[in-house]
């Protein structure tokens, strides 16, 4: 596994917090060079303490072009993690222009922008390379308020498997994750913490709890790595077995 990993420049997005600074971690523990994509440079700087091959940079996600030229002068990035998200929580009947546009431009946009920057230049170069976008098992489901956000994790899956259509043949795969709740500041914002609100969606997972943040940095790892050198296109689900109840 290390020798993989080693030599290899990573990009994450969203690393500044949460499961994206897990996965910077790890992947800096693994032997990558990571450049970690956050909006707040302060986290991203703290966690740029945690091991030398992390390099914080300080971007929206949201602007194309600034994000563009943000990771230019780290290029060749062979692993892209896609994991920058918001979770926007409304009603149907009161869902604002601006709660679609924000979301949009960050979970769904970003995919865009920075897998095209980074999978041009491996093309160009004639290097392979892996992507794993974060979705959720929000992309599967409906659940209340959560319209928005489950509609731009079913676009991001959409993308996947589009992207690993057009994008194998240059042995680029591109794979997406669908955690079930993590309680990040994310999973802890949607009210995941009370018991009344949770209880219905345990009831319904065969593990009978939610994800660890090591549970889905682990499968990303995979995916990232070439013993998952056949698989592209797919979105796996990390969800305790929810969707099959
Ligand atoms: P957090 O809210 O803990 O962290 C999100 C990270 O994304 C932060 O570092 C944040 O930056 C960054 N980010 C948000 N918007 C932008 C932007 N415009 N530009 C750059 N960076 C941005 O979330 P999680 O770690 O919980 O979530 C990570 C991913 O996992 C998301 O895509 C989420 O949808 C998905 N997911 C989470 C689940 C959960 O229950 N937690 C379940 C399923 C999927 P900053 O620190 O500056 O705010």
């Amino acid at each position: 596994e290390r020798n993989f990993f080693e030599n290899k420049t990573a990009c994450v997005t969203g690393a500044g917090r949460g499961i994206g600074r897990a996965i910077a971690v790890r992947l800096a523990q693994l032997g990558c060079r990571v450049i970690a994509i956050g909006r707040t440079e302060d986290y991203l700087i703290d966690l740029a303490k945690e091991h030398q091959n992390i390099v914080p940079v300080a971007v929206d996600v949201k602007n194309w072009t600034a994000t563009k030229t943000a990771i230019k002068p780290y290029l060749p990035i062979q692993l892209l993690v896609n994991n920058a998200g918001i979770l926007m929580l409304n009603d149907f009947l009161n869902i604002k222009r601006e709660d679609f546009d924000e979301s949009f431009q960050t979970n769904v946009r970003s995919v865009i922008s920075m897998t095209q920057e980074i999978t041009k230049d491996l093309i160009s170069r004639s290097m392979p390379g892996s992507v794993v976008n974060v979705s959720s098992i929000a992309s599967e489901i409906a659940a209340k308020k959560f319209m928005i956000y489950s509609g731009t994790k079913a676009c991001m899956d959409a993308f996947t498997r589009n992207m690993a259509g057009e994008l194998g043949p240059y042995q680029i795969r591109v794979n997406s994750v669908q955690p079930t709740v993590v309680l990040t500041d994310m999973g802890k914002a949607a009210g995941w913490e009370n018991q009344q609100q949770s209880a219905p969606l345990l009831a319904k997972t065969p593990l009978g709890r939610f994800a660890e943040i090591h549970e889905v940095v682990e499968p990303i790892i995979f995916l990232l790595s070439d013993k998952s050198s056949m698989i592209t296109g797919a979105c796996l689900p990390i969800d305790g077995g929810y969707l099959v109840t």
